[in-house]
């Protein structure tokens, strides 16, 4: 279930099934980036706002340049991530965000490793299942098992406002076995499920469903809270999935 919050009255979406890390998305009050040349002085005020609330310093904010890639990596203080979609958390000391307006955004966490993950899932990040790269990371790497990984599926383009182009659908249609229920034709358009596809997925390689939070919001339709490169002529700005532990 996911709820509104405020810090200093600025809006975050957060969900029940992630208790024991700071895991949430932000909205339009809260934007922590914008690809303007200079980032506008709200970019700077709201990495301040977020800083002060965790108790870390700028510096301990971690953000990746986002290219649709399936590249995972690991948060580091002072490594810059050129190229980077997914990135893993193990440092309480730090937080990490990544940046959508449309795109998928995924955030895993692990309980009982406390370790997490953030990953952007946008229609090549999904043909790419950066979702179930960064789960393997996770088992792979840092000894998460299946059943322990919570996953917020946050705000993006819902299943009424996404059409996509035949040779999209063909490509998302293949990442799962059941891809019935996640897309729709209408007026002789193709209309796909971003979010829920990235579910199915998951689901298919043995994540149990009650692990899988995923968010209700549209960004297109819910354009008053979220930002859409889609509905907004190809808006700079940009809403985060923030994930920092305890
Ligand atoms: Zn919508």
């Amino acid at each position: 279930m996911f709820r509104f919050e405020n810090i200093q009255n600025k809006k975050i979406l957060k969900s029940d099934l992630i208790k024991n890390a700071h895991a949430f998305f932000t909205t339009r009050d809260l934007f922590l980036l914008s690809k303007e040349e200079k980032q506008p002085q709200a970019v700077e005020e709201n990495r301040k706002v977020i800083c002060d609330y965790f108790n870390i310093p700028l510096e301990n904010l971690i953000t990746p340049e986002q290219t649709h890639s399936c590249n995972i990596d690991i948060a580091q203080k002072g490594k810059s991530y050129p190229n980077t979609d997914g990135l893993i958390l193990t440092d309480p000391n730090l937080a990490i965000f990544l940046n959508f307006a449309d795109c998928t955004p995924l955030i895993f966490y692990d309980e009982k490793q406390n370790i997490g993950a953030v990953s952007h899932a946008g229609w090549r990040g999904t043909e790419q299942k950066i979702g179930v790269l960064t789960i393997e990371k996770l088992v792979n790497d840092f000894n998460s098992k299946l059943e322990d990984i919570k996953i917020l599926i946050g705000p993006a383009i819902c299943k009424n406002c996404y059409n996509v182009q035949d040779d999209v659908f063909k490509k998302l249609k293949n990442t799962v076995k059941d891809f019935a229920t996640l897309y729709e034709i209408k007026n002789n358009q193709i209309f796909v499920d971003l979010k829920n596809i990235n579910k199915q997925q998951f689901i298919e390689i043995g994540i149990p469903s009650e692990n899988i939070d995923v968010c209700n919001f549209c960004t297109c339709c819910d354009n008053d809270l979220f930002f859409s490169y889609r509905n907004e002529n190809k808006t700079a700005k940009r809403h985060n999935a923030v994930l920092k532990l305890l």
